[in-house]
C-alpha cells in the first residue's frame, strides 16, 4: 500500500474521531428525537466529508474507498443514523451521478452534493418491492421534455432534507427490470411530497411529479 494514503487515511481518522468526541456525540439527543443534523452535514461539508471519493475536478476531496469506509466506520460507532445519512448521500445519491451523470448532470449536481451544500438520496425501495427491486411500479412516462413520475417509494434515507434525488422509474413495464431508467429529480419539483416520517428514516411519497430532461 502507498505509504502517503495510509498516512492521509490516519490524518482522516484523528479529524473525524475529533469531530465525533467536539460535534457529533452532543448532537445525539437531538438526532434521537428525530431531528435531522443540517448543522452537522454543514461542518461535515466544510470538513470534506461530504464527497471524500467524489473526484477533486467535481469538488470532492478525491480520496479512495478505503478512506471513505474508514469515515463510516468512525461516525457510525457514534451514530450509526449520521453513518447512513453519509453512505447514502455519497455511495447512491452521489457516486452514480458521478459514474453515469452527463456533463451537464454532474457540473448542475456533484459539486454541491460533495461539499455538502446539497443532501443527496435513492428512491428505489417501494411498497411491495424491496431485494426484488426489478418489481417496482412507479412509471416514468414521457410528455414533452419531460418525464412524468407517478407512484411512491418507502425506506428513503434523508428524504425531505435532500435536495437532489435518483429515483428509479419504469420506462417499459413490459421490459421488466430492465425497463427501469434513474432520473435525477430536484427536492423542490412541483408534485413531490414526502410523507410521515419513519422511526429509522424516511418515507417519501412522489405523486405527479414532473422532472425536466
Ligand atoms: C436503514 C435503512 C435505510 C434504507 N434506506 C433506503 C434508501 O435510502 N433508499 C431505498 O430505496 N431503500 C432504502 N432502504 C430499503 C432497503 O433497501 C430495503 O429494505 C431492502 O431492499 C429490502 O427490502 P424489504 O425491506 O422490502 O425486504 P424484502 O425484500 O421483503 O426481504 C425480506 C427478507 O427476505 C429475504 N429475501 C428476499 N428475497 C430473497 C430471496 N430471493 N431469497 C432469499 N431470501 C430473500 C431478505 O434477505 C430479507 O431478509 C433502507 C432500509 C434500511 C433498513
Amino acid at each position: 500500500m502507498d505509504l502517503r494514503v495510509k498516512e492521509q487515511d490516519a490524518l482522516l481518522k484523528q479529524t473525524i474521531q475529533r469531530f465525533v468526541d467536539q460535534e457529533v456525540r452532543r448532537a445525539i439527543p437531538s438526532m434521537e428525537e428525530d431531528q435531522f443534523p443540517f448543522e452537522l452535514i454543514k461542518k461535515m461539508g466544510s470538513l470534506g466529508l461530504m464527497g471524500i471519493p467524489v473526484p477533486e475536478k467535481h469538488g470532492g476531496a478525491g480520496m479512495g474507498m478505503t478512506s471513505y469506509i474508514t469515515a463510516i466506520h468512525e461516525i457510525s460507532k457514534a451514530s450509526p443514523s449520521l453513518g447512513v445519512i453519509l453512505s447514502v448521500h455519497t455511495s447512491v445519491g452521489t457516486l452514480p451521478i458521478v459514474k453515469f451523470g452527463t456533463d451537464d448532470q454532474k457540473e448542475r449536481y456533484v459539486s454541491d452534493l460533495a461539499q455538502g451544500n446539497k443532501i443527496g438520496a435513492f428512491a428505489l425501495t417501494e411498497e411491495s418491492s424491496g431485494s426484488d427491486a426489478g418489481a417496482l411500479k412507479m412509471k416514468a412516462v414521457r410528455d414533452g421534455d419531460d418525464y412524468v413520475l407517478t407512484g411512491s417509494k418507502m425506506f428513503i434515507t434523508n428524504a425531505g432534507a435532500a435536495e437532489v434525488y435518483v429515483v428509479f422509474a419504469s420506462t417499459a413495464p413490459d421490459r421488466g427490470s430492465r425497463g427501469v431508467t434513474a432520473f435525477i429529480v430536484d427536492g423542490n419539483t412541483p408534485g413531490l411530497t414526502v410523507g410521515k416520517k419513519r422511526r429509522e428514516n424516511g418515507n417519501a411519497r412522489y405523486e405527479h411529479e414532473r422532472t425536466n430532461l
